[in-house]
């Protein structure tokens, strides 16, 4: 354990492509609730019935599986960028998109935003962002690595454009030379502190020390690549140690998650505050989180008239 008992969200980690071990070191870290946004697998799906099951796991085994490691689990649904370019499949994909943004645990529709700033990727982009609006959703922007600056200045300009309330967006993976954009319009900016592309937490020490807490986020954006599950406690301990005051700590790798997030009305600290027994022993539609290992089962507290 990196922090004595501070509680961290990571409100952007792809845990599909992660196993339950990670889960386990999360847990220790102080890991409390995450947030799994819809996004690319690293291949392109052929088929609008592989966006269905895997929409389905969103809100269903992976939500099952965190939890019966001590984490709260919720989610965000859309087509992503860079298969809103597959537009006969993005077309089915969109058909699929009310059916699940409502369902529980669903804090926001995203990733939605753009890749490679094609025309396909904005007109599914004002699609999902005129759907956040119709269902009263929020909304997670995923800003492109390539024209970062212009990408992200020309997503804000669509989402207000689209009539969007900044303090209902957050405009994720902001670096140095996006982030006055961003908090001067009035979004919700958050860091991705992904190893050797998007951020550093050494860098993203002195951008606290620079800009302070409000609407500031991170994350960790974990996924199938080099990327760390444990990036926002690493994030908070060395923060810590670089004196940074510790409200400010707690804002950017706690609060301001939950304030933005729960938003929706789905994500709420008592969750995780008040949260139910973990027994690996449950199933998910028959199958369980194990391996053939041991159960890990936690007792409730129960008053009884024996003294230990
Ligand atoms: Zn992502």
């Amino acid at each position: 354990m990196l922090i004595d008992n501070m509680m961290v969200i990571d409100p952007h980690i792809h845990m599909t492509s992660r196993t339950t071990y990670d889960y386990l070191v999360m847990k220790e870290y102080g890991v409390v609730a995450i947030i799994e946004p819809s996004f690319w697998l690293g291949q392109p799906r052929t088929h609008v019935g592989t966006f269905q099951d895997y929409f389905n796991s969103l809100i269903g085994w992976e939500r099952f599986r965190a939890e019966q490691f001590g984490i709260r689990h919720y989610c965000t649904i859309s087509i992503n960028p860079k298969e809103a370019n597959n537009e006969p499949l993005a077309e089915q994909v969109m058909e699929l998109l009310p059916l699940y943004a409502c369902k529980e645990g669903v804090v926001a529709l995203g990733e939605v935003g753009f890749d490679d700033m094609t025309e396909a990727e904005e007109k599914y982009f004002r699609l999902q962002l005129k759907l956040a609006k119709e269902l009263d959703k929020l909304v997670l922007v995923h800003t492109p690595h390539r024209n970062k600056k212009e990408g992200t200045s020309r997503s804000m300009d669509i989402c207000l454009e689209e009539g969007l309330d900044p303090l209902q967006v957050i405009i994720d993976h902001a670096n140095e030379e996006t982030v006055d954009e961003v908090l001067d319009r009035g979004f919700w900016c958050a860091f991705s502190i992904y190893p050797n592309t998007k951020m550093g937490n050494e860098r993203m020490v002195e951008l606290v020390k620079k800009y302070g807490s409000d609407r500031i986020i991170i994350d960790s954006a974990a996924d199938w690549g080099m990327s760390d599950p444990l990036a926002v406690p690493k994030t908070a301990q060395l923060m810590l140690e670089s004196n940074i005051r510790e409200d400010h700590v707690k804002a950017v790798c706690y609060g301001n998650a939950l304030k933005a997030y729960g938003q929706s009305g789905e994500m709420k600290e008592e969750h995780w505050l008040e949260p139910t027994a973990i027994d690996q022993r449950q199933l998910y539609e028959g199958n369980s989180v194990l391996r053939g290992q041991t159960p890990m089962v936690e007792k409730p507290f129960q008053e009884s008239i024996i003294i230990r």
